[in-house]
C-alpha cells in the first residue's frame, strides 16, 4: 500500500537547550519527542490520512468504543544510534507482523506491514536528534484505538493508529541488576482461547493487581503460572523468561498463550547459531525450586525490547524463596545481552539481517 506521509512540522519544537537537559537522565517513558505519526482509517475509505505533526493531546468524544471496550493494542520497539553515526531498528517487520496478528485477535483493521514501519520511520526522521547517545535508545510506542463513536458492543468501524516516541536511558546503569520475582498463585495471565498471546493494553490492566502483589512481597516483578493446572511458568508482566542448565542447554515455556516475543525469539536465533540446544517446552514452578536447589539449574532470565535481558536473582513465593546462581547475573545472562545489544547498535555481524538503517 502506498499511502503518503503529510509533514507539518511542529510550530514550536523543544529548544535545543532544553532537550539536551531532557536527554541527561530520561528514565524510561516520561520524557516525549515533539512529533506524533497518525493514520485513521474507517470502513469507507480505509487507511487514510497519514500524517506527522506535532505531539498534543487527542480530543476524544465519551463515548469513543476504546473508552468502553478496550479495543486497543500496541508495540514498543527501539531505534539506536550506530558506531558509523547511523540509525537502526532492531527488526521493526517482526513488530509489524505482531501488530498485525494483534488487530486480528482483537478484531480490529489490521494495519498493512509496510505502513507500520513507515510511520515509525517518519517519528525517526523528524526527530532524530531526540536519539540519545551511548547505550540509550529511542523507544516508539505504535498503538492502535477504537474510535468509533458508539456504545454498541461490536467491532469498531473506525480506528486511530499512532506512533510516539520517548528516549530512554540504558536501562541498568553498570550493568544489569537481578530481580527478585514474586510467583502468582492468586492470579493468571492468560488461558487457552484468550489474549495472552496479543500486545493488548487489557493484558496489562489485568496484571496490575499481581504486580502490587509482588511489591507488597517485596519483589521487583510478578511471574504468572498457567491457568489450568496453576504449575507451570509462563512469563512475569511483560517480559518473557528463560532457564539455563547445568549442561549449557536452556528452556523458555512454549508459545501459546504466552506474548510472543522479539527478544526471546532472538536468544533462541543466537544461542542455537551457538551450538546451545534450546527446548521450547512447559516448566514447573516445582521442578524450577529443586533444579535451583540440586544446582542442575544454573541461571535464570527475563527478557524484552525494554530491559534487554534482566537475570532472575531470587524467586518468591508462598511457599518459601529460593536463590538463582547466588543472586547475582549468570555469565550466560550477559553473554547473550552483550551479543544482542552488539547486533543492535551495530557494533557485530547481523547474520540474520535484523537490523534495519533508518539513516
Ligand atoms: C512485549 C512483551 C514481551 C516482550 O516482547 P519483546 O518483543 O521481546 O519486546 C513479553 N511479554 C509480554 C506480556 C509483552 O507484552
Amino acid at each position: 500500500m502506498t499511502l503518503r506521509f503529510e509533514i507539518q512540522p511542529a510550530a514550536k519544537p523543544t529548544p535545543d537547550q532544553d532537550r539536551a537537559a531532557r536527554l541527561v537522565d530520561p528514565g524510561f517513558g516520561r520524557v516525549f519527542t515533539d512529533h506524533m505519526a497518525i493514520i485513521r482509517y474507517d470502513k469507507a475509505n480505509g487507511w487514510h490520512g497519514a500524517h506527522v505533526e506535532a505531539r498534543a493531546n487527542f480530543s476524544l468524544d465519551p463515548a469513543t468504543a476504546v473508552l468502553h471496550y478496550a479495543q486497543e493494542i500496541f508495540e514498543g520497539l527501539k531505534a539506536y544510534r550506530s558506531e558509523d553515526g547511523g540509525v537502526n531498528l532492531f527488526r521493526p517487520d517482526a513488530n509489524a507482523r505482531r501488530f498485525r496478528d494483534s488487530a486480528e485477535r482483537m478484531a480490529m483493521a489490521p494495519l498493512p506491514e509496510a505502513l507500520f514501519i513507515k510511520a515509525v520511520e517518519q517519528i525517526i526522521r523528524i526527530d532524530r536528534a531526540w536519539i540519545p547517545g551511548g547505550e540509550g535508545s529511542l523507544y516508539l510506542r505504535p498503538f492502535m484505538i477504537a474510535n468509533e463513536v458508539f456504545l454498541g458492543v461490536k467491532p469498531s468501524a473506525e480506528y486511530l493508529f499512532a506512533v510516539i516516541a520517548s528516549p530512554v536511558g540504558s536501562y541498568f546503569k553498570g550493568g544489569p541488576a537481578p530481580v527478585s520475582i514474586w510467583v502468582s498463585q492468586t492470579y493468571t495471565r492468560a488461558a487457552i482461547g484468550g489474549t495472552g498471546a496479543v500486545k493488548c493494553g487489557g493484558n496489562y490492566a489485568a496484571s496490575l493487581r499481581a504486580q502490587a502483589e509482588a511489591i507488597d512481597h517485596g519483589c521487583d516483578q510478578v511471574v504468572f503460572l498457567d491457568a489450568i493446572e496453576r504449575r507451570y511458568v509462563e512469563e512475569l508482566g511483560g517480559m518473557n523468561v528463560f532457564f539455563v542448565f547445568d549442561d549449557g542447554s536452556l528452556l523458555t515455556p512454549p508459545l501459546g498463550t504466552i506474548l510472543p516475543g522479539i527478544t526471546r525469539d532472538s536468544i533462541i536465533a543466537l544461542s542455537r547459531d551457538a551450538g546451545t540446544r534450546v527446548r521450547e517446552e512447559p516448566y514447573t514452578i516445582d521442578q524450577w525450586r529443586s533444579d535451583a536447589a540440586s544446582g542442575k539449574l544454573k541461571e535464570a532470565f527475563a527478557c524484552g525490547t525494554a530491559a534487554v535481558i534482566s537475570p532472575i536473582g531470587k524467586v518468591c513465593s508462598t511457599n518459601g524463596d529460593f536463590v538463582i546462581n547466588g543472586g547475582v547475573a549468570g555469565p550466560v545472562a550477559m553473554s547473550l545481552r552483550k551479543k544482542l545489544v552488539d547486533i543492535q547498535y551495530g557494533r557485530a555481524p547481523d547474520p540474520h539481517n535484523w537490523v534495519r538503517k533508518v539513516l
